[in-house]
């Protein structure tokens, strides 16, 4: 079965469930739940959630931890052959790291209209000038992956 066909939405959505699991291992250590897995055939070779509060680093982004754990198991910088799942639209430095990676197959849940930069602000996926195009499936599991969010920061105010 092809990964990346849109009609394969069962699969789509079986990945995002194991992406989202990421997310609330980040939600579970008070992190903002997003999470991100790269498949490649029917192989996990890279996850990653969100870690920026507890690394004080702004670059611990689900994404970038999936990538840089996927290019390990590779031994690759490039990551052919691969599909990124991630529970919120990729923001600049992700969709940068998503080019820089060769990424050929985005999948993202929610959209993210503060920094969205998978079609929301920009497209940076696709951009014609960039020497790397992806494809993009936005929208898999989108009310349950946006529902961890708001869920989150509603928790948050109340502590507040
Ligand atoms: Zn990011």
């Amino acid at each position: 079965m092809q990964p990346f066909e849109p009609q394969n939405m069962k699969q789509h959505e079986h990945w995002m469930r194991i992406a989202m699991e990421e997310a609330k291992k980040a939600e579970a250590i008070g992190e903002v739940p997003i999470g991100a897995i790269v498949v490649r055939g029917d192989e996990i070779i890279g996850r990653g959630y969100n870690l920026r509060e507890t690394t004080l680093d702004s670059t611990a982004h689900a994404e970038m931890i999936a990538i840089r754990q996927a290019s390990e198991a590779l031994q690759a910088w490039r990551l052919l052959d691969c599909t990124l799942y991630v529970t919120l639209e990729p923001c600049p430095m992700c969709a940068g790291a998503i080019v820089q990676s060769r990424v050929p197959h985005v999948v993202y849940g929610t959209t993210d209209p503060k920094a969205g930069c998978a079609g929301t602000l920009m497209n940076l996926l696709q951009e014609p000038r960039f020497n790397h195009r992806a494809d993009v499936i936005d929208g898999v599991l989108r009310d349950e992956c946006a529902a961890m969010l708001t869920q989150f920061f509603r928790r948050l105010r109340k502590k507040e």
